[in-house]
């Protein structure tokens, strides 16, 4: 209902919106082909045109920021322009994000820069390419607007590039759509917005009742942790997990502060303003993930009439997480189910031993693969692997600090040679599941520092390569490489 979920708000026009990245796949998916850099397509997705058939709004929704509750947030700079129609006939909300200030704006001004959009536009459809569950980006288009965003920039205030992304999903309504209405007593419109969200979105469930709603929060329990375990199979810290930034779809959604685990460290957290307490570090995701349900349920049991219904859902989590991120890290050893016990401490051992080698996520099990290969293949020269893989890898010298990495790939060989399918089904099961190429931080920055000095060809470069991240694609190795070292440690920039 408008003023209670929503607000209806014109997007407010910017000087001179003109295309700077579009995404050709997903574009033919929504039956829309890509516009030229300027014309009335790109005044649409800048919000400078709205058209007869768009009624542009902005979702109202609170949340819990980093374990408080913060009441009322937002949205304040997400406009959505209503619904499309795709070629297979399902309807995706299209939304601008950083059209100018709505209802929910507070004393900010509801814009974006080019930086975080352009992270946010590049990250999301790599994310859908890598097969994890996520919100997708249309466009990136440039405002022609100035910004000041980062008031602290070596001590003076920066002027940066505007933009605006055009995301798409079914919908995106968060987990502080529902929590607002609880808190504020709204029950007839908590009420309206679970039936509207499961008509919509959960039909499969059946028409909402008390029983339905327990089940569909069951559902929504499984998708989120099935989205977390993909973000821990390919080294995805989100880096700001509030729950106004959980969908209600388990997709990932705002990518913010967001980053790549380069060395492996369950600790390690991409957002500066997360460096004291790191509760959204790598490690702490599938923990976060639960405490962020536990607050939707206790948003959803005034609905309920068993309340105790709701603790299925977060049982659910719990194995749902713990069996999937299983199954996915014997994918990404090339193992298929044989010893469970033997398997699962070798793999608690595996991350034990990545934590102390300090050596890259995604080059160590990429590498692995063609490891695995020759362990089955040629067996006899394991040290000499070893060594090599290290070597490729690590981040620091080789010492004894890698010996528990060592060890477990004598343990890890052992295992291997039980397996009964030939070397190089194993290699190419595992190339599936071990990404070569992920969004490093460095590489996001490399393309920002070029856009914004109107370059885009290592952004369009990024875009196409991103697109398949499990094929070899030998001609663009530089963007697999080991970070180098006066990219270290670049955190992703909490100014966003
Ligand atoms: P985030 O922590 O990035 O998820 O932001 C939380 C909320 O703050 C968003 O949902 C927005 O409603 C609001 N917000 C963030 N940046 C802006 C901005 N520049 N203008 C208006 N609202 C904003
Ligand atoms: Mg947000
Ligand atoms: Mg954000």
């Amino acid at each position: 209902m408008p003023g209670y979920h929503y607000s209806r708000v014109e997007p407010t026009p910017v000087p001179d919106p003109h295309l700077l990245a579009w995404s050709d796949d997903l574009g033919a998916y929504l039956g829309l082909h890509r516009p030229p850099e300027r014309g009335p397509a790109v005044e649409a997705l800048a919000g400078n045109r709205v058209t007869d058939t768009m009624k542009p709004f902005a979702a109202r929704y609170g949340g819990h920021q980093f374990g408080s509750w913060a009441g009322q947030l937002g949205d304040g700079r997400a406009i959505s322009l209503g619904e499309v129609t795709a070629t297979d006939n399902s309807t995706w909300e299209i939304q601008l994000k950083g059209a100018g200030p709505t209802p929910y704006s507070r004393r900010a001004d509801g814009r974006a820069v080019l930086r975080s959009s352009l992270r946010e536009f590049l990250c999301s459809e790599a994310m859908h390419y890598l097969g994890v569950p996520t919100t997708r980006a249309l466009s990136l288009v440039a405002t022609g607007d100035i910004v000041v965003r980062d008031m602290f920039y070596n001590g003076n205030p920066r002027p940066e590039p505007g933009a605006v992304v055009a995301r798409v999903a079914p919908t995106f309504i968060r987990f502080g759509n529902f929590q607002i209405m609880t808190a504020t007593g709204e029950m007839d419109n908590l009420r309206a917005i679970v039936d509207y969200v499961i008509r919509h979105h959960y039909p499969e469930l059946g028409e909402p009742s008390p029983e339905v709603y327990l089940r569909w929060f069951e559902e929504v329990c499984r998708r989120t942790a099935v989205m977390i375990a993909h973000w821990m199979s390919v080294g995805f810290v989100h880096g700001v997990m509030n729950t106004d930034n959980m969908s209600i779809l388990g997709l990932t959604i705002d990518y913010g502060p967001y980053g790549w685990l380069e060395p492996y460290d369950p600790d390690w957290t991409p957002n500066t303003t997360d460096f004291g307490s790191r509760r959204y570090a790598f490690g702490q995701q599938p923990h976060v993930g639960l405490w962020n349900l536990y607050q939707l349920a206790r948003a959803l049991a005034p609905m309920v009439e068993n309340v105790e219904g709701l603790n299925q859902g977060l049982e659910q989590y719990r194995t749902t997480i713990a069996a999937t991120q299983h199954q996915m890290m014997m994918r990404k050893l090339g193992l298929t189910a044989q010893a469970e016990e033997e398997d699962r401490a070798l793999i608690e051992r595996l991350h034990e031993a990545l934590a102390e080698s300090q050596v890259d996520m995604t080059l160590f099990f990429r590498r692995l693969c063609h490891v695995a290969y020759d362990l089955v293949a040629n067996p006899g020269n394991e040290d000499g692997l070893f060594q090599d893989l290290l070597a490729a890898a690590g981040y620091a010298e080789l010492g004894s600090q890698q010996q528990p990495l060592i060890d477990w790939l004598h343990r890890y060989s052992n295992r291997l040679r039980q397996e009964s399918v030939g070397a190089e089904a194993i290699r190419e099961g595992m190339l599936r599941a071990n990404p070569k190429y992920v969004l490093r931080n460095y590489l996001a920055q490399q393309a920002i520092e070029a856009a914004e000095a109107g370059d885009l060809s290592f952004l369009n470069r990024l875009m196409e390569v991103l697109k398949t991240p499990y094929d070899e694609q030998p001609e663009h190795d530089d963007l697999a490489a080991k970070r180098p070292a006066w990219a270290s440690d670049k955190p992703g920039s909490a100014t966003l």
